[in-house]
């Protein structure tokens, strides 16, 4: 029975994902991995995630101001169990009197500070007088038009961004201060209340919120001489995202910035571009063990699998088993560390990558270097800062 143009071009595709599946040459043993995280592990936060995306997908004719308020919650600089509770009045779930009364619980509703209206968590929290006061004194937009917690919380972040932290901090205390009313007969007032509270979220942003945050890397904005003795490699990948061609490319440099070596290889088919940057690092230290260009510096341009190379953990992904073959070609190369530099350090890797993937190469070791990359090895190299 022959097969139809549209069977082939199916089982080409499938054939296609196979070839491209990340396998390692060594032997590891098959594992169920989770694909919702870049780790491969599963947790609680990224199964939350997944059910939020859900969610808004199913409304996504309408768009939802209140994924934002809950990304501006949980990354606002304040104390974990203030987002807690911000998050229950935001969600409506406060156990304010109307709610519990709602929830079949016999209580009287009123508000117990001033005994005129339900208590509502917006009542507690931004209409009773005695929330009246602590905004007023800190200086809080009330905007009384928004009908719930949810609606003031995204209406100040929109009109007055400075007062979204504070705020959240000021209903935390309100609501806290509400609970010592009503369990220790105990009340600050608005002028006690507000400068503690104040005085707490200064303490809190000075002891956890970092001006600059580079995770740790040392970010490198041009291609740096390194410690004497030692060979650098820079590598690179380049992917082609219909076709999932991609092409690797490297570059051994001494420490005086001369080329001692170099690769580029054409590879029929990645995975994706994370792969084909594995791949390449892989290559390369191969490389440099095969031909004893230790000890050795390497440098990606890839951020996320730089920092996730130091790690011992296991990696439960996709390229978990490929991370642990790179790992262990680190050790042999003497303990060789890998760093992350900006692109624009690493154009030489990146010239060789693309040519590879345009073309036709296997990893072959070259030591003359290739006439289309020696300009960028001359602008690269000359009057760059020392690394040492
Ligand atoms: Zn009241």
């Amino acid at each position: 029975m022959a097969l139809d143009d549209k069977m082939v071009e199916i089982l080409v595709g499938v054939s296609m994902k196979i070839k491209a599946l990340p396998l390692s040459p060594h032997n590891h043993g098959d594992r169920w991995i989770w694909g919702g995280d870049k780790k491969g592990g599963f947790t609680v936060k990224f199964a939350y995630h997944i059910a939020q995306n859900r969610i808004l997908e199913d409304d996504f004719s309408t768009p939802n101001p209140s994924a934002t308020l809950w990304k501006h919650l949980w990354q606002a600089p304040v104390q974990g169990n203030v987002k807690v509770c911000v998050r229950k009045a935001a969600a409506n779930i406060l156990p304010t009197r109307s709610r519990l009364s709602e929830r079949g619980i016999d209580i009287d509703t009123q508000c117990p500070f001033c005994d005129e209206e339900v208590e509502s968590p917006i009542h507690a929290l931004r209409d009773c007088p005695h929330a009246v006061s602590i905004l007023q004194v800190a200086n809080i937009p009330t905007l009384t038009n928004a009908s719930c917690v949810a609606n003031w919380l995204i209406a100040i972040y929109t009109l007055a961004p400075a007062a979204f932290s504070p705020l959240l901090m000021l209903i935390w205390a309100t609501w806290r201060n509400r609970n010592s009313r009503i369990w220790e007969e105990d009340c600050k007032s608005a002028h006690e209340l507000v400068p503690l509270t104040l005085g707490w979220w200064n303490d809190y942003k000075a002891a956890h919120v970092h001006p600059v945050r580079d995770n740790g890397l040392r970010v490198l904005h041009k291609w740096c001489k390194h410690s004497f003795g030692f060979i650098k490699l820079n590598v690179d990948a380049a992917f082609n995202m219909d076709t999932g061609l991609a092409g690797l490319g490297g570059i051994f440099l001494d420490h005086e910035g001369s080329v001692v070596g170099g690769f580029r290889h054409t590879l029929e088919v990645a995975n994706s571009p994370r792969h084909a940057e594995l791949l390449a690092l892989i290559h390369g230290v191969q490389l440099a063990l095969d031909h004893h260009l230790t000890p050795l510096v390497v440098e990606s341009d890839c951020m996320d699998l730089v920092q996730a190379i130091p790690g011992s953990s296991l990696d439960h992904s996709d390229l978990g088993f490929l991370l642990s073959d790179l790992r262990a070609l680190l050790i042999a190369a003497l303990g060789a560390r890998v760093g992350y530099g900006k692109r624009t350090t690493n154009l030489v890797a990146h010239s060789l990558a693309q040519e590879a993937k345009d073309g036709q190469f296997s990893v072959n070791f070259f030591t003359n270097c290739p006439p289309s990359v020696e300009a960028f090895v001359f602008s690269d190299c000359n009057d760059s800062p020392s690394m040492n």
